[in-house]
């Protein structure tokens, strides 16, 4: 039988025989972060910082952005705040930034190739988020990446952001990392390489699942195909874990799989670090979690890891998890 879920509010994220994992939420605002906090969520594994630039006709301020990263930054004084830089494109449109209609949107201009032409208003949210990491654990989370130029492009960036700061005796950590989220199959073919320049690798698995699969993430037609517990979605993200433990930097998951009860020991035996769900996951995270020893979990996955299709990987899994 399952615990009840209440026990495990305010408790430290263990697996059953006694391993720390980190248990984040993926927020789009700092009322989202508030809730991460009560649901006593570690820190925050995702803020999608495209949210800051909805609903409104005109670009946010470098103050309202750095009050944002801050508000949610000192909610979390122990633990971490990943903050994503403006995703933007695919399906995500924001009428002002002055976007063109393109044939194949989420295979176009966007994320971080967007932010790396549109030089000024990176530099405004990288200075935002510097000045914000003088309050709280921020991290700064680069999405999209397909190559390692991106990240080499976005660093030095980073760079004259700080130099601009340094000048005008502003105070922010000089040490703040710079990660990657690995949501592209280039990106999984590079994880050795991206591992020894990246801070750290969070896997999102909405966009590595839709671009490993080609399977658009929001046509239902192809819903089934776009699956997560296809052996080839699995196999990309072992290869991204064990690449990134090669290169000794963390890999956590912030796409929807890392809150699957039916995936969770996979992504344990994997070695997976950090787990980001959203907020009202979180006590249920933490009770599957607990579930799980190393030897029961490497069962499981190394036998879903010996299928061959996705159909066989999902009813293995589903087998495992039942009570
Ligand atoms: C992902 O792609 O898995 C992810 C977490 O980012 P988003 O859903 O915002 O694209
Ligand atoms: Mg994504």
């Amino acid at each position: 039988d399952r615990a009840a879920l209440g026990q495990f509010r305010g408790r430290p994220t263990r697996t059953a025989d006694g391993k720390a994992v980190q248990l984040y939420g993926n927020i789009g605002s700092v009322a989202d972060a508030q809730a991460v906090a009560e649901a006593t969520g570690e820190g925050v594994g995702l803020f999608r910082t495209e949210f800051l630039f909805m609903d409104r006709s005109a670009l946010p301020t470098e103050a309202e952005q750095f009050e944002a990263y801050k508000a949610a930054a000192q909610l979390f004084p122990a633990g971490e705040v990943i903050i994503r830089t403006l995703d933007v494109g695919g399906d995500k449109d924001i009428p002002y930034l002055g976007l063109t209609k393109e044939e194949n949107p989420f295979l176009g201009f966007r994320a971080v190739r967007y932010c790396l032409d549109r030089r000024e208003l990176f530099l405004t949210q990288l200075r935002a988020l510097l000045r914000a990491s003088a309050f709280g654990p921020v991290k700064i989370m680069l999405p999209l990446v397909t190559r390692l130029t991106e990240l080499r492009q976005a660093r030095a960036l980073l760079e004259v952001a700080k130099g601009d700061l340094d000048r005008e005796g502003i105070a922010y950590n000089k040490d703040i990392p710079l990660g990657i989220m690995v949501e592209t199959p280039a990106a999984v073919l590079m994880a050795d390489a991206l591992a020894r320049e990246a801070g750290f690798f969070s896997i999102g698995t909405n966009d590595l699942t839709q671009y490993t699969m080609v399977a658009d993430r929001g046509n239902p037609q192809v819903a089934a195909i776009g699956s997560p517990f296809d052996p080839a979605v699995l196999r990309a993200v072992r290869q991204v874990i064990a690449a990134g433990h090669a290169g000794g930097i963390p890999v956590g998951m912030c796409g929807e799989a890392a809150a699957d009860p039916r995936l969770i020991p996979v992504l344990l035996s994997f070695g997976l670090d950090e787990f980001s769900v959203g907020g009202s996951s979180i006590l249920a995270a933490r009770r599957e979690i607990a579930r799980w020893g190393k030897v029961d979990a490497d069962w499981v996955a190394a036998g879903a890891m010996e299928l061959e299709t996705e159909e066989e990987v999902r009813a293995a899994l589903e087998e495992s998890i039942r009570p």
